[in-house]
Parts: structure tokens; C-alpha cells; sequence
């Protein structure tokens, strides 16, 4: 479970955090949308302890992200996170890639992480792309060998931060189609995104975050049908 409790962030003079309060249940899918700077990025990189916060806490699994003393490498472990970008090593395999961090991090033997890697290799489809190197893939490809790298490390939980923007609208669906997949297994996920048909199939709920406040959250029927927040209703409208 993540618990999300009065979380400000500010930086500088600009407050980006208002005091975010939110749950996330084990086997939960929630969608995070929201006009830009509305603080979206911000909550997930405060979640995996990339950046601290000013106020409130954020707890993971009952280790306080934020307190002294707790290990964040132990804790990232836990939570899997993947970026509009990814920054692949050009010089390494698709294969490599992937076995790279199991290795280092974990420890783990190659023979142990290269099965692992084949494993969530071929469960994103890219099973035949294993010898490749990255730049030699479509901007999907290269976002689904980002994710097997996040689920080769086991996490727990998955954050998605916008995987689709920077892709070419006919790579945005295979992308897609991999976190559904991820989502009907029962991952744990925080996907942020702007595609909003998405989010109304795959959410379990929908959170909107609108100047650091999380301004509406609800079951994506009731957050899309019937929406309450004259903010989302803008934001929805000019969506469509
Ligand atoms: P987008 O949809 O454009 O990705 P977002 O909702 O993810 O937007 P954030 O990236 O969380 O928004 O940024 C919220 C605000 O905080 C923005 O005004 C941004 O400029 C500012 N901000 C984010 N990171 C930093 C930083 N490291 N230093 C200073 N300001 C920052
Ligand atoms: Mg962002």
C-alpha cells in the first residue's frame, strides 16, 4: 500500500504540493491527469524518494519514504518507475540492458538475470529483439524494453510518468497495450497520461491534479460521466 498523507512540495517560492492526500491499495490501477505543472511528475518522483518534501509523509509498504535512516535503494526496489524518456545504453543489447540492473544492484548471477531478462523480455513482446541494440528499435519498442527493465527488478509497485507523449501516434497503442496487460496480471500502478480513453478503460480510479491540489478523484465512470470540479470539467472539455 502507498499512503500519501498532507504532502507538500514547494520549490522555491512556488508551491507544487498542496497537500496531497491519497491511498493506493495493493492491485490497484489509479491514472493521474492534469493540465501541466499541476504537479503530476512531482508526486511520483517524491513517492520513490527522488526528491524530498517539505510537509506530511509518504509511506510505502509502512517504510516512511522520507524519515531518517530509511534505505532508498532498498525501498526503489520496490517501486518500479518508468519516464516519457528512456535513456537506454547504446552500446549495450537490448538483452544487456535489461540483465544490467538485476546484476548490479541485486547482485544477482547473469545466468539468474538473463533468464529473468528473456522472461519480461518476451512478455512485452520483444522476445525476438533480445540481440538488438536499442537504437535499432521504434520509440515503442525502446518504451516496452524500459519497462521489462522496471519489471526484471520485481517491483512491487509501478509508476508510469507520461510512457506514451513522446511517441509517434501509431507506437502509442502497443505501448499502451503492454501497461492494460500489466494491469489485467494485477500490477500495482500510478500511471500518469494524457490519454484519457485509456485511463477510463484501465483505472480502477482517476485522480485529477489541478495547481498541486488533487481537485477530484473517483472511479473513472463517475470522474469522466458525471465530473464535479469546474477545473476538470474545463480540462475535460478542452480533451476532447
Ligand atoms: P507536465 O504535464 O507538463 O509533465 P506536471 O504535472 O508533471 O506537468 P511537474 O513536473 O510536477 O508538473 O511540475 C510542477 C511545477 O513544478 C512546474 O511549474 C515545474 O516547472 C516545477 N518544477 C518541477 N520540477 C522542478 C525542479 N526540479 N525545480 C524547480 N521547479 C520545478
Ligand atoms: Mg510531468
Amino acid at each position: 500500500m502507498i499512503e500519501i498523507e498532507n504532502v507538500r512540495k514547494s520549490f522555491g517560492q512556488l508551491e507544487v504540493l498542496k497537500g496531497i492526500n491519497l491511498t493506493v491499495q495493493k492491485g490497484e490501477v489509479l491514472t493521474i491527469i492534469g493540465g501541466s505543472g499541476s504537479g503530476k511528475s512531482t508526486l511520483l518522483t517524491c513517492i520513490n524518494g527522488l526528491e524530498t518534501i517539505d510537509a506530511g509523509r509518504i509511506v510505502v509498504d509502512g517504510t516512511d519514504v522520507h524519515a531518517k535512516g530509511t534505505d532508498l535503494n532498498k525501498l526503489r526496489r520496490k517501486l518500479g518507475i518508468v519516464f516519457q524518456q528512456f535513456n537506454a545504453f547504446p552500446h549495450l543489447t537490448v538483452l544487456e540492458n535489461v540483465m544490467l540492473a538485476p546484476v548490479k544492484v541485486l547482485g544477482q548471477s547473469k545466468a539468474e538475470a538473463e533468464a529473468m531478462a528473456v522472461k519480461q523480455l518476451t512478455h512485452v513482446g520483444l522476445g525476438d529483439k533480445l540481440k538488438v541494440y536499442p537504437s535499432r528499435m521504434s520509440g515503442g519498442q525502446q518504451q516496452r524494453m524500459a519497462i521489462a527493465r522496471a519489471l526484471a527488478m520485481s517491483p512491487a509497485y509501478m509508476l508510469f510518468d507520461e510512457v506514451t507523449s513522446a511517441l509517434d501516434p501509431q507506437l502509442v497503442g502497443e505501448v499502451l497495450d503492454t501497461l492494460r496487460m500489466l494491469a489485467s496480471e494485477g500490477m500495482t500502478m500510478i500511471c500518469v497520461t494524457h490519454e484519457m480513453k485509456f485511463a477510463r478503460e484501465v483505472s480502477d480510479r482517476v485522480a485529477f491534479f489541478h495547481k498541486g491540489v488533487m481537485a477530484e478523484i473517483a472511479p473513472p465512470e463517475e470522474l469522466f460521466g458525471a465530473p464535479k470540479d469546474p477545473e476538470l470539467q474545463a480540462f475535460l472539455a478542452a480533451t476532447h
